[in-house]
C-alpha cells in the first residue's frame, strides 16, 4: 500500500480507523505510514482507511485507485 502525501488534507481519519499503519505528521498534519505492509489482521481497517479516506491519498496495491 502506499499514500499520496500530495493530496492529504490532513484529517487525521485514517490515524483514528488504523492507528498502527497511519499516523499524522506532526507539523503539517499529513499522513505518515507506519508500515506499507501491515499485517493481514489489520486488513479490514486499511480498506475503511482508503475507502473513507476524503483524499483519495490512500492506495492498497492490487486495488482500483478510486
Ligand atoms: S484520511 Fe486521507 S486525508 Fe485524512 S489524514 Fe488520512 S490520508 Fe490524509
Amino acid at each position: 500500500m502506499s499514500v499520496d502525501v500530495s493530496l492529504c488534507y490532513g484529517t487525521g481519519q485514517c490515524a483514528e480507523t488504523a492507528p498502527e499503519v497511519f499516523a499524522q505528521d506532526l507539523a503539517g498534519g499529513t499522513v505518515e505510514l507506519r508500515t506499507t505492509a501491515p499485517p493481514v489482521e489489520l486488513a479490514e481497517d486499511v480498506r475503511h482507511a482508503a475507502l473513507f479516506c476524503p483524499s483519495g491519498s490512500i492506495r492498497i496495491i492490487g486495488e482500483e485507485p478510486r
